[in-house]
């Protein structure tokens, strides 16, 4: 059977995408750590390897694959494969066996609609695939070595691990956010198994917490900590919220992540939920280093615009802020979290050559926005 592949507004790209980022030579996956997380040889396809001095690079994220229909000319591009989206897509049964389905609540009127029935958890370790399970307890018993290093070795050796869209998609060989006294990282609900992401999300986080443990070295302010809520379920979908309903809109493919203000004050631990205390000096410093981690490219930030005006008030002045402005968006129910989108390899800012279009689709967001959500403010969360 064979599938169209639509990459809206990037069609017309693809060919170059394909040769510009993914033409990069694939190291070779030879240790027994690689051996156990490495996809099927079916998909593995070489992808741009990190690099500090990054080359902007388009994204390929919110890719939609479709059955064919009358009228609808199969393409070029015919990935992923049925099968595939059988194994990796926890709503494929639900949505009538088709790799993209719509997940409830993603319009205005449906909005109140619950995650499929199979899903309503109240956490989602049970879907992890037994190589989930097995880097978990590796990685948190140190045996994997440097994250980071692993990372760079495996990421790029996989194919994509985001399919469909942000709020309706699912995420591929997930992996897993591991707190440690290097990264200075907490995850806020890890009994919910919702850390997971794609390895540019996870290589990001790792890279800002290791960050943040260089910016803040002083035992005074070892309790400065990166507080990290949901990212996805480990093959990412529909996230249920209070009472059975959605918990977020995206969070669907690993390329979402919530995460609290900074607090860094001498002697202070950070509080283990998100918060409405937002400093000015240490956010804008995490924003700035947001944007420049070199794992992946940073599409957006959500923010609740008091917040935003806030920042602007202070640092509006600063050469960065005007470069980065335009990528911190207000989304209402962000007035005590950071909601951080990714592409899917390094890049600049908006992650497009043309970021313009990338936004366009961020106002439609705002009919998407499910109130059912956080435990700690119950206020709107995307
Ligand atoms: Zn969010």
């Amino acid at each position: 059977m064979t599938f169209a592949f639509r990459l809206p507004g990037l069609v017309a790209a693809v060919p170059v995408l394909l040769i510009s980022c993914f033409a990069s030579a694939a190291p070779d996956a030879s240790s027994p750590e690689d051996a156990a997380v490495l996809p099927a040889p079916h998909v593995i396809r070489a992808k741009q390897p990190p690099h500090p001095e990054f080359p902007p690079c388009a994204p390929v994220t919110e890719a939609s694959v479709d059955l064919p229909r009358p009228g609808n000319p199969v393409q070029a591009f015919a990935l992923p494969q049925l099968d595939f989206c059988a194994e990796w897509n926890p709503e494929f049964t639900a949505n009538g066996h088709h790799c993209c389905g719509k997940l409830g609540g993603t319009t205005r009127r449906n909005r109140r609609l619950q995650c499929a029935v199979h899903r309503r958890f109240s956490n989602y370790c049970a879907e992890m695939t037994p190589e989930q399970a097995r880097y978990t307890d590796a990685a948190k018993a140190g045996k994997l070595g440097d994250i980071l290093e692993l990372i760079q070795r495996q990421a790029w050796l996989r194919g994509d691990q985001s399919f469909c869209s942000v709020n309706n998609g699912f995420l591929a060989w997930g992996r897993r956010l591991i707190p440690s006294t290097l990264n200075r990282i907490i995850v806020r609900r890890e009994d919910r198994c919702t850390d997971f992401g794609t390895d540019p999300m996870i290589g990001m986080l790792e890279w800002l917490g290791r960050q943040l443990a260089k910016e803040f070295p002083a035992p005074a302010f070892a309790g400065t900590k990166l507080v990290v809520g949901d990212i996805s379920a480990p093959r990412g979908g529909c996230l249920s919220g209070r009472g059975g309903r959605r918990g977020h809109l995206s969070h669907t493919t690993g390329q979402d992540v919530d995460t609290a203000f900074l607090i860094a004050k001498e002697g202070k631990e950070s509080p283990l939920g998100f918060h409405r205390q937002f400093d000015i000096q240490p956010n804008w410093w995490f924003l700035k280093k947001l944007f420049r981690n070199p794992y992946a490219c940073v599409k957006v930030v959500f923010l609740d615009k008091r917040i935003i005006r806030k920042l602007a008030k202070a640092v509006g002045r600063d050469p960065e802020w005007l470069r980065l402005a335009r990528f911190i968006r207000h989304m209402p129910g962000h007035k005590h979290h950071f909601h951080i989108r990714v592409g899917d390899a390094p890049g600049e800012p908006g992650c497009a050559q043309n970021p313009e279009l990338e936004l366009e689709d961020y106002n439609d967001e705002q009919d998407l926005i499910d109130s059912a959500t956080t435990e700690a403010s119950g206020t709107e969360q995307l």
